[in-house]
This record gives structure tokens, C-alpha cells and sequence, in this order.
């Protein structure tokens, strides 16, 4: 059995990049980071805990990089550059079977968007992963929550819904076939972070969020702290192809509130529509336009002929009552 330190040492201690901000990684006391000039640092933590985010037996190289993508995801919803991350972990036993695919798959994420692992803490537990991402943005050009204004326009970024399809089928809660579970799974398993948008909608975007909760939760967070509401067309909504399949009830309840979409909302005034969609193409990512920010308080839903609709499903919350 490898030890605590053997497993640090063989999975997670790689040597640092050039250039990289941090100038001292795995095997100190601290890791250290030197943020440019003129950059504020952007932190986050997210957590997930075997049979509570992901199913018990997943695949670690998809875990691995789930894991990184949920937190890089965070950056990505303040428009804030990854530099690096923590890694905290709890784990039933060193199985190196386990270890290898995991740090592959969350190396792959890491390299492809020059984030660097430099520390973290490894015990044994029921199997959790925990990250710190550690991010970069310009004094003034982070996209906060709170800056929403009445008469901008939200956008949502690529499709929602997929991830909720594929977590329902998982569950037994409907019926897939194996093609559309296929095509579905991978929004569950291995999301993409929007970091190219996040850094594309600086000073474009008034604010911005991820709708890891769902859209409606997640748009409400943004309603609350820009002390403004909002009319979305629920029927705009961008439904992933395999969730486009399926009854309309099921797509609108999934965009709305699926979950596990880390794909970003984000408002922005109606003069910048032009520089959303140079973002947008910048970033290769596609956008829409779903709906507007109002004065009065609170989330409206309405369907494709206008008319007044109530929210099908509400947002994830860990602790709301059953
Ligand atoms: P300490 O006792 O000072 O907290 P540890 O013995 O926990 O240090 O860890 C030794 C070194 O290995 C530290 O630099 C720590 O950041 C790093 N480390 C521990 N676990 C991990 C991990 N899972 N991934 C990356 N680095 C880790
Ligand atoms: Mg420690």
C-alpha cells in the first residue's frame, strides 16, 4: 500500500510551468502565488461527495475532471484567468487503479487551461474531492452578481438541460434509450468550464453566474443582489439536442431548472449586443438571448404566445425540505 506521502509524490507533485504565477507548489508548508500587477485573485472552493454529487463506483478520469471543471466554472462566472488550484482529498484507500485515471483526467482539464496543482491534503475518509481554484481578473472587471440593471438583456450560454436528462435516465427516473443516454451523458460527466466567455465578457457583461443550481435559482441569485426581477420566455430557452427530443413539459422544466449545466448566465445593456456576439465568437461559444432584466422584483416566466407560466421544478438546494 503506497503511504500518504508516496501518493502525493507519485499522483499530484509535477514540477511548475514557466511562467506560471505560482512560484513554489506541492511540498511546502503553503504553495505561493504571485498575482500580476494590477490583478485581484479570485477564489473558490467546491466540494463533491460520493453519493451525493456523483454516483458511487464513477469513473475516476471523469471525476477528476468534473471536479476541476465545477470549480473552473466558478472563474469562468467572474471572468477571472485559472492560475491555480488545491486539491483536497478524502479517500477510502490508496488504490493506485483509482488514482492514476483520476489525476489523468483532472490533469487534462488542469494543462488545458494552464492551471497549476500546488498543494492540497490527502486522508483517509469517505470519498470527497475538494478544490480551491485560484483565478485572476482585473481590479473593477470582475463579473459580480449584483450589477444587473433594468432594461439589460440575459443570455445563456450553449444548451441547458442535457446534464438533468442524463442524471434522470441514470436514476431510472425515465426512459432513454442507449443513443440519446450516449449523446446526453457526456454534459453530465465531463462539462466544459466557459472560461474563454467569462474572460471575452469582461467589461462587456453588467453580471454574470453559473447555473450549476439551475437557471432559475441561479438567475434569482443575480435578481436578489441587483435588487431587480426578470421576464424569461420560457419556450427560448436553449434545449440541448436530446432533451429537443423530448415532451415539451420535460424540456421546459429541465432548461429551467435542470442543474449541472455549468454553462453561464450573464446580463448585459442592450447597446453591447453586438460586442456579446464578438464575445461569443471570440470564445467559440454559442449564446442566446432569453430574456430581460425588469424593476419589479422576482422571476416571470412566460411561454412562446407571452402568456404568464409557473416554474415546472425548482433549483437544487442540499438542505431544502422534501
Ligand atoms: P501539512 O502537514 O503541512 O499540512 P501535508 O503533509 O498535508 O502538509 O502535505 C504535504 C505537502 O503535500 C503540502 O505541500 C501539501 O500542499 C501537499 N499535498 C497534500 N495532499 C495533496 C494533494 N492531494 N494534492 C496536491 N498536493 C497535496
Ligand atoms: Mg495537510
Amino acid at each position: 500500500m503506497l503511504s500518504e506521502f508516496d501518493l502525493i509524490a507519485r499522483y499530484f507533485t509535477r514540477p511548475l510551468r514557466p511562467g506560471s504565477a505560482a512560484t513554489l507548489g506541492v511540498g511546502d508548508d503553503c504553495a505561493l502565488l504571485a498575482p500580476a500587477a494590477g490583478m485581484q485573485l479570485a477564489i473558490s472552493t467546491d466540494m463533491l461527495v460520493e453519493g451525493r454529487h456523483f454516483f458511487a463506483g464513477a469513473d475516476p478520469a471523469l471525476l477528476g475532471h468534473k471536479c476541476l471543471a465545477v470549480n473552473l466554472s466558478d472563474l469562468a462566472a467572474m471572468g477571472a484567468r485559472p492560475l491555480a488550484f488545491t486539491l483536497a482529498l478524502a479517500l477510502p484507500a490508496a488504490d493506485e487503479a483509482w488514482l492514476a485515471p483520476f489525476a489523468q483526467g483532472m490533469f487534462a482539464l488542469a494543462d488545458l487551461h494552464g492551471c497549476e496543482l500546488v498543494g492540497g491534503d490527502t486522508t483517509r475518509g469517505p470519498l470527497t474531492v475538494s478544490i480551491t481554484v485560484f483565478g485572476e481578473v482585473p481590479k473593477e472587471q470582475a463579473l459580480r452578481r449584483s450589477n444587473a440593471r433594468v432594461g439589460d438583456d440575459i443570455w445563456v450560454s450553449g444548451t441547458l438541460g442535457e446534464a438533468r436528462l442524463a442524471l434522470a435516465a441514470l436514476a431510472g427516473e425515465l426512459a432513454l434509450d442507449a443513443a440519446s443516454l450516449a449523446a446526453a451523458a457526456p454534459c453530465l460527466h465531463a462539462p466544459a468550464p466557459r472560461v474563454a466567455l467569462g474572460l471575452a465578457l469582461r467589461g462587456v457583461a453588467s453580471a454574470a453566474i453559473d447555473i450549476s443550481d439551475g437557471l432559475a435559482g441561479d438567475l434569482g441569485h443575480i435578481l436578489k443582489q441587483s435588487g431587480v426581477g426578470a421576464v424569461v420566455d420560457i419556450d427560448g430557452l436553449p434545449a440541448g439536442p436530446t432533451l429537443a427530443l423530448q415532451p415539451p413539459a420535460l424540456q421546459r422544466a429541465y432548461c429551467i431548472a435542470g442543474g449541472d449545466d455549468y454553462e453561464l448566465c450573464f446580463t448585459a445593456a442592450p447597446e453591447r449586443r453586438a460586442d456579446v456576439l464578438a464575445a461569443a465568437r471570440a470564445s467559440a461559444t454559442p449564446v442566446s438571448r432569453i430574456g430581460v432584466i425588469e424593476a419589479a422584483p422576482g422571476l416571470r416566466l412566460v411561454d412562446a404566445a407571452g402568456r404568464p407560466c409557473q416554474l415546472p421544478m425548482t433549483s437544487f438546494d442540499h438542505f431544502a425540505s422534501p
